[in-house]
């Protein structure tokens, strides 16, 4: 038996080797990992582990050797043959496998401006990157953030609470334009604003400027000072050495709803690398989420250990920026409509997507429980109306049903 080989080291193939072990898998499991260092948590790169010391570590070096996972930490693989069934490594090793497992994540897409290049200007994906940003933070008086996504703007307010003047530039009309509705957006730009962070949508960055590092951004509204530039303008799929090795790949390597590649059923794709069938979108999709990147490990682990579910996990997922907690559970398609209502204290906000009139996702700002609440209902594919939601809350309906249930 030759085992199963999972490529990366990140929150996917983490749960794919644990969960093979966990449900019994006795053959050889092996993780080759770029990064050198064990996996780890990417959340807090951007919310607090670059602002002092953090563990971000998912398990203590014991848990791989107690497992008898063979974890592989600075050894990238750089070609799969699946003829053969062998990956080859930076190192020149050839390790065959029974199954195998793409786990690579994606990688910052570059800003595509003149002066990128230049010392000061950074993207943020590793613990190294965080630690090199968390080093510039300390002396940064005028940050730019170009790119008002989750990862701009947590950073964003983490440079302000370091007592930095911090300017947003965003080239969509709105913040967060691919992943938060147009009704909740204005709340949220607001929280930014008062807090304290200067936010230009609908702005260009043309070039970004300075002797020997960077000093200005020059964007189309005008020049900003910077001395330091952190840049989030989405990820790109780590699919090339599926399309080398001849899978089918488009903008993420293409699985079936079970997360074998569409091409080798031998090859299985999990998390940020993967375009999945999902039964709550329209057509395949890649998610971005320690959600998926976990739940489709465990699922691709439990799969070759012999369960055959497809792959219809509820997605979810939160941003901490600054003072506002951004939660959103289920799938909003851009023609839905959505419904705005005000919680029980001022700081809470929920957005209700509806689509043919029963709810499909739910945006909330600073209210867990109601986050929570939508998860529940949603995971349970209970239907809900706008004609339902009319006046009340999702925690409100699930506490009524909870009482309902109690008394019968
Ligand atoms: C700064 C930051 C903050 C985030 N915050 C949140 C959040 O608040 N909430 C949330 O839900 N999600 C968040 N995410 C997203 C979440 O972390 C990712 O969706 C998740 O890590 C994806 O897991 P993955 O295993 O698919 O990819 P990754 O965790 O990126 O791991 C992939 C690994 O594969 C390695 N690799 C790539 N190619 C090769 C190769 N050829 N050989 C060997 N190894 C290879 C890479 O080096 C990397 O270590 C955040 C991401 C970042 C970067």
């Amino acid at each position: 038996m030759t085992g199963v080989i999972v490529v990366g080291g990140g929150q996917a193939g983490f749960s794919v080797a644990s969960t093979l072990r966990a449900s019994g898998y006795d053959g050889p499991v092996t993780v080759l990992a770029a990064e050198p260092h064990p996996p780890y948590q990417r959340p807090p790169l951007s919310k607090k582990a670059h602002t002092g010391p953090v563990r971000v570590e998912l398990v203590p070096e014991s848990f791989y050797r107690d497992r008898d996972i063979d974890l592989r930490l600075g050894d990238e693989v750089t070609a799969l043959d699946l003829t053969a069934r062998t990956v080859l490594t930076r190192t020149g090793t050839r390790v065959p496998y029974d199954h195998l497992v793409l786990a690579t994540g994606a990688r910052n897409r570059p800003l595509p401006v003149p002066g990128a290049e230049l010392p000061g200007v950074h993207a943020l994906r590793s613990l190294d990157d965080a630690l090199t940003i968390g080093r510039a933070l300390t002396t940064a008086r005028d940050v730019v953030v170009v790119g008002g996504g989750f990862i701009g703007l947590e950073l964003a307010r983490v440079a302000l609470a370091g007592g930095a003047r911090v300017t947003v530039v965003e080239l969509a009309g709105q913040l967060l334009s691919r992943a938060v509705s147009a009704e909740l957006e204005p709340s949220l730009r607001q929280r930014h604003e008062r807090a304290g962070v200067r936010i230009l949508t609908a702005t260009a960055v043309r070039a970004l400027e300075g002797e020997g590092r960077v000093e200005r951004v020059v964007t189309e509204q005008g020049v900003l000072p910077a001395d330091l530039v952190v840049y989030g303008i989405g990820a790109v799929p780590r699919d090339e050495l599926a399309r080398q090795a001849g899978l089918a790949v488009h903008d993420g390597v293409l699985v079936d709803e079970q997360l074998r590649s569409v091409t080798d059923p031998r090859v299985s794709a999990v998390g940020d690398c993967a375009r999945h069938p999902h039964p709550r979108a329209d057509g395949p999709v890649r998610l971005e989420s320690v959600q998926n990147a976990v739940d489709q490990g465990a699922l691709v682990a439990r799969r070759i250990t012999g369960s055959a579910a497809p792959y219809e996990n509820l997605p979810w997922f939160w941003s901490d920026q600054g003072d506002v907690k951004l939660q959103i559970a289920g799938l909003r398609s851009p023609s839905d409509a959505v419904h705005l209502v005000p919680g029980d204290a001022p700081e809470r906000l929920a957005a209700y997507a509806f689509r043919d009139a029963l709810l499909v996702a739910v945006e909330t700002l600073n209210w867990p429980a109601e986050h929570l609440a939508a998860r529940r209902m949603l995971e349970r594919r209970t239907p809900v109306s706008a004609a339902d939601l009319a006046g009340t809350t999702l925690g409100a309906l699930a506490r009524a049903a909870r009482t309902a249930e109690v008394r019968r």
